[in-house]
């Protein structure tokens, strides 16, 4: 056990050890004086009352820096109740914020200011405390200047270290330092000269005198701050006469004078010794400025002895808000909150306000919230000191700050504008346990950028929040240095992104900031002083934002009874009217979003959707991207790129379960019972903007990218593990040269072998969809039996040999071309099929026929790699038949990339080239598709979609197939439900190809829309009962979206707008084009209606509805709506040829004729009796019932029979072809045709069947000017 005279032993043994450490050579600066430990123990007594503090411990600057991890402070002669009390008292405003913790440390160290340091750049005006050991910033309330460079004990001080580990923290001094030395020797009596007579010398037009050097005595009313511009700090300072309001400005800007902003005190005297006159270069202003013996001494009337000048004290006083009224102030903000009318410059308001800072908002735009009510805005004054001391907690007096109410709509809080002529003044240090983030005034961008463009408060803010946003969203990707750090030659990603804007903004830039003005100028000029409340002119929000937003703005126009035309909607059943609705969308552009939307995101593939996708840090958007003249998207080394979209189709895909009874209830949304949505966007590359490009990133990941395990070929067997690094390390880096060849022998290397790759060229002929295969991966657990895979696979040609290279960055361009002009003799052993499955399926959205691509196999040096890894699709015996290709599996590690398309090829490479030629696959047009004589079943064309249906699925497709696929998430569509396509070559165009496609395929394919011209490969070519050809979507299919749609159609499933009406034709030429045409239009007779029923059926079962229910009974039909149907069969002749035209519904009406009026009567009319039929006595079909006595019937039979009905119309139809006769060719027959009073004998073909689309009337100048027409034509076809 150690006594009481032990325990001081230690602790004289512990202050001897940090003495020897800490300061300089324990000897007193003069050698007179008694060892400096010795004073400083002869302090700690003096503090302690005569006791030493043994229960603190000396700690030295370097311990402080590097053992310190939290915030702590020390207060060397506290009871724990003063430290209780002190502390809560700093809780008043944050109570939920901790009290600093308390240590128990000594420190004894000099005050400087740097300059002794060798390191030039210390020396800005900072205040440091340092021993031997190491220096670090610190910040005090009080300052006086002769304390800088003596040694002190400082009995109250807090230590903060930054929230970044990495950097270095700063010492609050909390009280005043105790001197270990002697204060020096206090300064003679000196002439000064006042502000009063000083003034005259600065406004009269006498040159100044060079030599001539002044002592000015005066009161501090003013204290400009630190500022640095091109490597120069200084400031300016006011000193005011004590009798007048005459003051005069000093400019302080020698290295050792730079502390003075740290004793200045506002309100004190003091006297400035040294100053000569200057004037500014621009404004030509005259001011005092320190030479380099310049002092600041404290006034003392008794020291000094006026030196006149000879001038009476004159000019004119300047207002200046006195500290009194601050608090006052400071009340005033409470009601202070008018709005103002919008849309006109307001004035800011200056004042002076204390508060507590409560939040920092955003250290590097100098923001920080006061009482959590109010922004103060340092940026203007450019924050040199780093924001030490504004912690949370802590208190600062603001004296002539612009006041700005709202100054962007967007931003919450009331702004405190501090400009170069206000002074901020840090009143007490937080006592809360908050961290301090420093701010960079170097590369600091908000800075950089405000000062560029000369930016006012709001456009400040708006720029403020952008660069938030951004960094929020993609400093996870690339690190804030890489996004913000820039140069004048190097912009980085956000200089990139917000140059541009500002430049829109502010146009009308003003010319760059006159700083002198602003601090000296007699009437007040800042950018501060005018503001508008702005309204940001475009945004760049977290994407998951901007889907959120999407999906709202798609539910807000989300209008069935716009989605489906009334006529038609009216006629629906329950069941048909729903599935219409199910799937719609809606795009949205940049302009849909107020305001404007610009799309950001960092360019992603994604294996499990094998889509492209933008990220940021919140989401990620699935994206198409095209180019715009037409060729795929292959931009492989745009992987890991932060792109830039201003123009763009962002589109909504909605996916609504609902139960609308019938086409009445459109308008209650009640019914919809289920929204989904599906949020993609799309958008040309030439629109894309890339601001950060990850050159570096591509090598990197090829280097680090041998995280598993390789498949290889094993005698006959499929696959073996290598999973230990080193079984990869001997696959991988091979050493035996096992392949000869000059440029293999350095490969063996190991040294090498670590970034060396193997890389191979090859031609895509072929590639197939996505689907699920029968292929088994190697590491799947065990139990469970072989599942099907998710895959896709290509054919490509090898194009020249593998090729080594010692670093992926030392690829060429395709030097392999160049030699493959002789490698004919075996080209069928060059073809491969390529199987792309778990993460290489990220290939899947890069990967296009005729696209010359490279494989590179990171960290390899084996050229036979690719070889190796073949597998036989066939037992091997079979492999003699040489035109099946090997199968190669591709790897998870390998990289591709893409390098051009064949048709890009130079001259040089032809022979490359020619080799090529006569594989490539036809593409054939949508007329050939069609025509009888089309032979194949795959076919490949490209197409606009005119229409986009949501149908049933036909009943004879197998779900089996597609039940698995269901179970991914994904599918949106129910799995009984099919995509019909209508795809023609252009708009208005005849010819039209249906293509189905099952909903299952459906969640890999984007941007199949209205407008979109799309690529279809390895269609199923199919032709249905009725003698018609559509297109099945298979497994092998692919489709590429080639033009995105021009414009926004609002209506998903109507038909592609109001284009240029069908081609006018005659009947008897329709029976040469049958194959290529769906619509056409004619000028016709009407003969006679052949039959004519108007019925209502049942919304549900579509059984009879008759007086208000369903006459269905068993089972009994619970149904109450009934729809209303229509149909005809009109005969029409127009002189070249009969037809049978089929209406329905509302073209009912308009073959008889009827006003809208008069059809809604009678349809009511049927309502009471469910059905009405008539026919014609022609007409020889069964079923239709006519009931002679109803006065319905009766009234519709006279009205077909009328020569009202019998009159010329313009027919637009498309062909019926139920009946598949007019296949056959059929003996012409005579017939008489009656033209007005001219009767006429003509030969005609069989009849057609025709399906009515529109009936026009036709007027009388309309028809002599289509009969010219029609005459015009059929010369020359004579
Ligand atoms: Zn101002
Ligand atoms: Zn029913």
């Amino acid at each position: 056990m150690a006594g009481p005279g032990a325990a001081e032993q230690r602790w004289l043994q512990a202050a001897r050890e940090f003495a020897r450490r800490a300061l300089p050579d324990g000897e007193g600066p003069r050698g007179t004086e008694p060892p400096l430990l010795d004073l400083v123990l002869r302090r700690l007594r003096g503090a302690g009352g005569g006791d030493l503090p043994l229960g603190y411990s000396f700690i030295s600057i370097s311990d402080l820096l590097h053992q310190q991890r939290v915030p702590c402070c020390s207060h060397l002669t506290w009871s724990t109740n003063e430290f209780k009390d002190w502390a809560q008292q700093g809780q008043g405003a944050l109570p939920m914020q901790n009290a600093l913790p308390r240590s128990y440390l000594i420190l004894v160290a000099y005050l400087t200011d740097g300059r002794q340091e060798n390191e030039e750049k210390l020396a800005n005006g900072c205040l440091y405390v340092k021993d031997n050991t190491g220096i670090i910033p610190c910040e005090l309330l009080h300052l006086e200047l002769e304390w800088l460079g003596s040694l002190f004990l400082f009995p109250s001080w807090s230590y903060i270290p930054q929230t970044d580990e990495s950097a270095a923290g700063y010492v609050e001094i909390l009280v005043d330092p105790v001197p270990v030395n002697l204060p020096k020797k206090v300064p003679d009596t000196i002439p000064v000269t006042y502000p009063a007579s000083a003034k005259p010398l600065l406004t009269s037009r006498i040159p100044c005198k060079r030599r001539s050097k002044l002592t000015v005595a005066g009161e501090l009313v003013r204290r400009g701050p630190l500022l640095c511009i091109r490597h120069k700090s200084f400031f300016f300072l006011f000193l005011k006469c004590f009798i007048s309001a005459v003051w005069v400005p000093v400019l302080v800007q020698k290295p050792n004078q730079l502390t003075w902003h740290h004793s200045l005190q506002l309100g004190q005297r003091y006297t400035i010794t040294g100053l000569s006159m200057s004037s500014l270069k621009k404004s030509g202003q005259k001011i005092f400025v320190t030479g380099v013996s310049s002092c600041l001494l404290p006034y003392c009337a008794e020291q000094v002895g006026e030196q006149q000048l000879g001038n009476s004290c004159q000019g004119e006083s300047t207002q200046l808000s006195s500290l009194e009224t601050a608090e006052k102030l400071s009340d005033s903000l409470e009601l202070g909150v008018k709005e103002k009318r919008p849309g006109s410059t307001k004035e800011s308001k200056i004042i002076s306000y204390v508060g507590t800072v409560t939040k920092i908002l955003n250290v590097q735009a100098g923001l920080f919230l006061l009482d959590d009510k109010v922004c103060l805005c340092l940026a203007y004054q450019q924050l040199l000191s780093s924001a030490r001391g504004l912690r949370p907690g802590a208190r600062v007096e603001l004296i002539d700050i612009h006041l700005l109410q709202k100054p962007l709509v967007s931003f919450p809080f009331i702004v405190l504008g501090a400009c170069l002529s206000s002074t901020v003044v840090l009143k007490s240090f937080s006592r809360l346990s908050t961290p301090y983030q420093a701010s960079a005034s170097s590369g600091n961008l908000y800075l950089q950028l405000l000062f560029r463009y000369n930016l006012d408060m709001p456009h400040y803010l708006w720029l403020v929040s952008l660069l938030e946003t951004f960094e929020e969203r993609f400093s996870c990707f690339f690190g804030c240095r890489r996004l913000l750090l820039s140069s004048k030659q190097n912009p980085r990603a956000a200089e990139k992104f917000l140059v541009p804007l500002l430049q829109a903004a502010v146009p009308d830039r003003k010319e760059a900031r006159d700083i002198y003005d602003e601090i000296l100028g007699e009437a007040h000029q800042c950018p501060l002083q005018k503001y508008l409340t702005m309204t940001p002119p475009c945004q760049a929000p977290f994407l998951s934002a901007v889907c959120c937003v999407a999906e709202q703005k798609s539910w807000e126009c989300f209008s069935p009874s716009q989605l489906l035309s009334p006529v038609e909607a009216q006629h629906m059943g329950t069941q048909e009217l729903n599935r219409r609705l199910a799937w719609s969308y809606c795009t949205l552009s940049a302009g849909s979003f107020q305001p404007r939307l610009i799309l950001l995101g960092v360019l992603r593939t994604s294996s499990r959707s094998s889509s492209l996708q933008l990220q940021d840090k919140s989401s990620i958007l699935p994206c198409v991207i095209s180019h715009k003249n037409g060729s795929p998207f292959a931009h492989t080394a745009l992987i890991g790129s932060l792109l830039q979209v201003e123009n763009y189709q962002l589109v909504v895909e909605r996916f609504f379960q609902t139960d609308f009874p019938s086409w009445e209830h459109l308008e209650n949304l009640d019914h919809v019972r289920e929204k989904k949505y599906s949020v993609y966007v799309q958008f040309y590359f030439e629109d894309v903007q890339v601001l950060h490009a990850p050159e570096e990133q591509i090598q990197k990941s090829l280097r680090s990218g041998n995280g598993s395990s390789l498949r290889r070929k094993h005698g006959s067997s499929l696959t073996s593990k290598l999973e230990t690094p080193e079984a990869k390390m001997l696959k991988l880096e091979d050493p035996k040269p096992n392949t000869h060849g000059a440029e293999n022998c350095q490969g063996g290397q190991s040294s090498t072998g670590r970034t060396s790759c193997v890389s191979r060229i090859f031609l895509v002929t072929q590639k197939e969809g996505l689907m699920l295969r029968n292929y088994q991966l190697p590491r799947k657990e065990d139990g469970e039996g072989p599942e099907l895979q998710r895959s896709f696979q290509a054919t490509v040609l090898w194009l020249g040999k593998p090729q080594l290279w010692s670093h992926p960055r030392e690829i060429g361009n395709l030097p392999e071309l160049k030699e493959t002009d002789c490698d004919e003799e075996d080209m069928t052993q060059q073809y491969a099929l390529l199987l792309f499955m778990g993460k290489s399926l990220r290939w899947f959205p890069f990967l296009h026929r005729d696209g010359l691509y490279r494989f590179i196999v990171p960290c390899c040096s084996d050229l036979e790699v690719f070889h190796k890894l073949c597998l036989p699709p066939v037992p091997e015996k079979f492999l003699s038949r040489s035109f099946c290709p090997l199968c190669l599996p591709v790897q998870d590690t390998w990289h591709l990339q893409h390098e051009m398309w064949i048709s890009c090829l130079p001259e040089r490479q032809l022979a490359a080239r020619s080799v090529l030629t006569g594989m490539e696959q036809r593409i054939s047009s949508i007329p050939e598709v069609l025509s009888n004589g089309f032979t194949g079943s795959l076919v490949s064309f490209s197409g606009e979609i005119v229409e986009r249906t949501l149908c049933a699925s036909p009943k004879n497709e197998k779900p089996s197939v597609t039940a698995g696929l269901q179970k991914q998430k994904g599918i949106l569509l129910a799995s009984d439900h099919s995509v019909k396509l209508s795809v023609s070559v252009a708009p208005g165009s005849p010819a039209v190809v249906d293509i189905y496609i099952a909903s299952t395929y459906l969640q890999h394919l984007w941007g199949l829309l209205p407008g979109a011209k799309v690529l279809f490969q390895n269609l199923e070519r199919k032709i249905s009962r009725f003698h018609n050809v559509y297109c099945t979507y298979i497994a092998s299919s692919c489709v590429s979206i080639i033009a995105l749609p021009t414009s926004y159609l609002p209506l998903s499933s109507s038909s592609a707008g109001e284009t240029s009406p069908p081609s006018l034709v005659f009947l008897s030429h329709l029976q040469s084009h049958l194959q290529h045409l769906s619509q056409a239009r004619i000028l016709c007779h009407v003969s006679y209606v052949l039959t004519l029923s108007l019925q209502w059926v049942c919304s549900l079962c579509s059984s009879i509805f008759k007086e208000g229910r369903c006459t269905r009974d068993s089972p009994p039909c619970p149904s109450n709506i009934g729809v209303r149907q229509a149909s005809a069969r009109v005969l029409v002749e127009d002189g070249t040829g009969e037809a049978l035209v089929l209406c329905r519904n509302q073209h009912v009406a308009a073959i008889l004729g009827l006003s809208l009026l008069d059809w809604e009567a009678l349809q009511n009319c049927v309502q009471s009796r469910g059905s009405v039929s008539i026919q014609h006595e022609e007409a020889t079909g069964v079923g239709c019932v006519e009931e002679p006595e109803d006065f319905i019937a009766c009234y519709l039979r006279s009205l077909c029979r009328s020569p009202l009905i019998c009159r010329l119309i313009l027919l637009d139809f498309s062909l019926d072809r139920k009946p598949s006769k007019i296949l056959q060719p059929a003996p012409l027959q005579l017939r008489n045709f009656r033209c007005g009073e001219v009767e006429f004998v003509s030969q005609v073909g069989p009849r057609l069947s025709l399906l009515c689309l529109n009936v026009e009337e036709v007027e009388q100048d309309a028809l002599s000017y289509l009969n010219s027409k029609r005459i015009k034509r059929t010369s020359s076809y004579c």
